[in-house]
């Protein structure tokens, strides 16, 4: 079991993994065909990550075989050779970095994550510069000292190369990245590295949780809130809830890291299920800033500006200090509106109306990709006064360029940042001080240090507050909170402003008032009283189709196979409905809800009723697909 296999399968040939030994080729009357060519003469997929994939395939409901290649790097999926050359020679010793000190609250988190023996989970939370990643090269030194390997996993391609970096100042040569943007034989090198106990550190995304590693002996998953650890498609996967059960498989400790961690993973701990070290201030004695709320009900604005933020901003430029402006929106405006009729430039293939990205003169649909010239008039009325409505990073960085000659403000999105490289360009004059404005979206958000940022300026929050998905407040919560960190590393007095026109919201005051935790507390008590997780299990069954009824005619078949499982520690069936966006793409999209007090009540029904689902004949005429644990309701 393990090893490759190259069968026939149709008129073509493929690679497949063995999952047991030899069979028969006559069963039951019937003959099969035999196996090809044997490419492994040794498992190519170890013991461990084989049940690892078994199990997430049977969790998320997903074929195994499609787990397994997802397991693997691309050229070995392809039947690639195996063979490795002599491992990269590691530096001398006294090349390798001395260790600081630790901080006292430092020693203190640190006795808490080497408590115990063996598997055990450890939510270090700490604020952005408190030291976390201290710890964990403080672990990985004592787990590397045994002989055994460490697992790191980071929610962003673009924390790698740093989080790399810190590692291998530490540890050398015996540290490497794994990740979707390398080249696809570098990444089936440190996967066959890793696999030989070559690499005694791999620091990597998402799909790094499949990694084979013989000697596993650290788990550690950074930023463990961030919603890019869950797949949004194929293998619905939560990489941090794998990485917990890696560890659990491994005998190996697991830390989950964040300044904002998830609801759940605080329930875990408050709960006992989790151990819990804390980290309060940062290293370098700089208190986090104080968040202010700058309410613009009323105000006359700059392009979605209140005046004092424009005013504060040129008075850091001119004192020396950077500012960084977030808006978690691309393009100009997210609509163009006729000032004449108030038609709104729509989507075709989608609920949604059409981003205007001014610069490039097109509308752009952000759900479906979809691109057209922007029109000369209206096309309800024939007006010509059409306006952007909104703003989005790109009418900020150019209303800055206006309200600041000579300061030099840079854009940080998907938009403008699409070459390989350029990104580590921009932060580079970010640091030797050339850039006096940063605007940009979530990208800004996460890890990336800045010295010299002396004030954060927040926009358009609003849209959380009353936003209809249930994590859309905890995730609010979290982002203002990251961005806020970004600031005042350095012991410059650092500003944070949020923009307005709800500064009495209940959720927005705790937060300002009692900090991160304070808000979670409200959210925790929401989400009980809603039965909403972590106080429940979810899944949702989606389907996608030509017409409505053809998606809820499925569903409501998939709800009837559902229901007839019916039996003890009973799980709830919301649905059909159509989707809160119900086309998108141009095709219609409803979904099944399923909630559930306990997750083996919920995974039994799903394992009745799910595999027979491809039976039907409307299955194959249409788009479904199910959600276990999913971050997304729409
Ligand atoms: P976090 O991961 O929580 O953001 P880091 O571990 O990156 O925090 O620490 C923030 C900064 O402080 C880094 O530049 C790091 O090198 C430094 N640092 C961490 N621990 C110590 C220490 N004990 N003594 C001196 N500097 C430290
Ligand atoms: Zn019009
Ligand atoms: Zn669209």
């Amino acid at each position: 079991p393990g090893a490759r296999l190259r069968v026939p399968f149709g008129r073509r040939q493929v690679i497949g993994i063995a999952m047991g030994g030899p069979r028969p080729l006559e069963v039951a009357g019937r003959t099969y065909k035999g196996v090809t060519e044997v490419l492994d003469t040794e498992a190519l997929l170890p013991a461990d990550v084989m049940e690892l994939c078994s199990w997430a395939a049977s969790y998320y409901q997903h074929p195994l075989g499609e787990v397994l290649a997802a397991a693997l790097p691309g050229p070995l999926r392809r039947g690639g050779k195996t063979g490795l050359k002599e491992p990269p020679a590691s530096p001398p010793a006294s090349q390798l970095e001395t260790p600081p000190a630790l901080t006292v609250e430092q020693s203190a988190a640190l006795a808490v994550l080497r408590e115990g023996q063996g598997f055990g989970v450890t939510l270090l939370e700490g604020v952005t510069g408190s030291g976390k990643t201290e710890l964990y090269l403080r672990c990985a030194s004592d787990a590397i000292a045994a002989g055994k390997q460490v697992l790191v996993l980071v929610p962003e391609i673009g924390l790698t190369p740093q989080l790399t970096a810190r590692f291998a100042a530490r540890f050398g040569a015996a540290v490497a990245s794994y990740h979707s943007a390398m080249a696809d034989g570098e990444r089936a090198r440190t996967w066959l590295r890793a696999r030989a106990g070559q690499v005694s550190v791999v620091i990597g995304t998402r799909s790094a949780v499949f990694l084979p590693m013989p000697a596993l002996g650290l788990v550690v998953v950074d930023e463990e809130h961030d919603g890019s650890f869950k797949q949004q498609d194929g293998l619905r996967y939560s990489a941090r809830d794998l990485a917990i059960l890696r560890g659990q498989r491994a005998s190996a400790p697991v830390i989950l890291g964040s300044a904002t961690p998830s609801l759940e993973t605080l329930h875990n701990a408050g709960a006992g299920r989790y151990r819990h070290a804390q980290l309060k201030q940062r290293v370098h004695r700089v208190a986090p800033p104080a968040i202010r709320l700058l309410d613009i009900r009323g105000q006359a604005l700059e392009h979605g500006l209140a005046p004092q933020l424009i005013a504060a901003i040129e008075r850091h430029a001119e004192a020396g200090g950077q500012s960084l402006l977030f808006i978690n929106r691309r393009g100009y405006s997210p609509a163009l509106l006729c000032h004449t009729c108030g038609w709104q430039a729509p989507c075709k293939r989608c609920d949604a109306r059409l981003t205007l990205h001014r610069s490039r003169g097109r509308l752009i649909c952000h759900h479906c990709g979809s691109e057209r010239a922007v029109p000369a008039k209206c096309e309800d009325c024939g007006g010509h006064a059409l306006i952007p409505l909104g703003q989005g990073t790109e009418r900020i960085e150019d209303a800055l360029r206006i309200a600041l000659p000579g300061k030099r403000v840079e854009r940080f999105d998907s938009d403008s940042i699409r070459k390989r490289g350029e990104l580590e360009r921009l932060l580079g004059d970010v640091h030797a001080g050339k850039i006096h404005v940063l605007v940009g979206t979530q990208m800004l958000a996460k890890g990336h240090d800045f010295p010299g940022l002396s004030l954060v300026g927040i926009l358009d929050v609003d849209a959380a507050l009353y936003g209809s998905d249930f994590r859309a407040t905890e995730r609010m919560g979290q982002l203002i909170t990251q961005v806020a960190g970004r600031a005042g590393r350095t012991g410059q007095s650092a500003e944070v402003f949020l923009q307005t026109h709800q500064p009495q919201h209940p959720l927005l005051r705790s937060l300002l008032s009692g900090g991160y935790r304070a808000l979670c507390e409200t959210l925790v008590a929401q989400r009980q009283e809603m039965r909403l997780p972590p106080f429940s299990h979810l899944a949702l069954l989606r389907a996608e189709s030509g017409t409505m009824a053809t998606a809820l005619e499925f569903l409501q078949h998939a709800r009837a196979a559902l229901d007839q499982g019916a039996g003890p520690g009973s799980i709830e069936i919301l649905g059909p409905v159509p989707a809160p966006m119900e086309k998108r793409g141009g095709r219609y999209r409803a979904q099944l809800l399923l909630q559930a007090a306990s997750r083996s009540a919920l995974q039994q029904r799903l394992a009745a009723a799910v595999p027979a689902l491809d039976e039907h004949p409307l299955a194959r005429k249409l788009r479904w697909s199910v959600d276990v644990d999913p971050l997304d309701l729409f």
